[in-house]
């Protein structure tokens, strides 16, 4: 199977190859179509199988061709002017949490090259840095966000900066490491935070394992027909 049938845009197919990926792993092949028909998914899934442009590749592709209709309206940066009007509020359409500063950079950096040619702007956060800077970074443009939990969290707090309510996709990222570092609430705050929205938001949950609070995770809060992909 081949990254040629997967019924790509053109322009992801030309980033998708750009990446310098010719054949699709395993979890790609099984992922690509799953998210393709707009199924929750369960992915166990090591780190090196891939699994990052599995849900990458397909959740861009579908909202590429609607970027104009689903992201928020920009203020136009030649009048716009920060202190004196009313903050620009980040308003995703997709949320990656995921357990590490490393990982989130790595995360970000993928979604930059998938991110070509859509019209959709990445923006990673995470703790220990200023939250200043990065509450500036969010302003600055986010239709995926990059972030680990404890952050997530912090933002959810300050709805004048963050909202959830253009949310599509939210991807929970190496679910077992979250859970087993004791995120656990904050996960199940943040996955209920998109639920109190109107829109129809898609779950994936990857996780190298798949111990009981991640079985518990999955049953609150995706979809009954969820696919479980290995
Ligand atoms: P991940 O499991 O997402 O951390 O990816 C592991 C590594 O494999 C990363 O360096 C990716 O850039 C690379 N990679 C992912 N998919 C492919 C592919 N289809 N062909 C070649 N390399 C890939």
């Amino acid at each position: 199977s081949k990254f040629e049938d997967a019924g790509l845009h053109p322009a992801m197919l030309k980033n998708v190859y750009m990446s310098g990926y010719n054949v699709p792993t395993p979890i790609q092949r099984y992922c690509l179509p799953a998210i393709n028909m707009g199924y929750d998914v369960i992915a166990i899934a090591q780190t090196g199988s891939g699994k990052t442009a599995a849900y990458l590749i397909p959740i861009l592709n579908k909202l590429m061709g609607k970027a104009k209709k689903l992201a928020a309206p920009r203020p136009n940066p030649a009048t716009y002017r920060p202190g004196i009007d009313p903050p620009v509020r980040a308003e995703p359409l997709v949320v990656v949490v995921c357990p590490s500063r490393e990982l989130a950079v790595q995360i970000f950096n993928e979604a930059r090259k998938f991110c070509y040619r859509t019209m959709l702007r990445p923006c990673v956060l995470y703790g220990g840095g200023p939250i200043r800077d990065q509450i500036e970074q969010l302003q600055k443009g986010c239709d995926i966000l990059i972030t680990s939990p404890g952050r997530m969290k912090d933002m959810m707090d300050r709805p004048q900066i963050l909202t959830l309510r253009r949310l599509r996709y939210m991807v929970i990222d190496e679910a077992d490491e979250m859970l087993h570092d004791d995120w656990s609430e904050e996960l199940g705050t943040i996955m209920t935070g998109g639920e109190q929205e109107e829109g129809n938001i898609k779950y994936m949950l990857f996780s190298a394992t798949f111990p009981k609070a991640a079985r518990d995770l999955a049953k609150t809060h995706l979809a009954e027909d969820y696919v479980r992909l290995r």
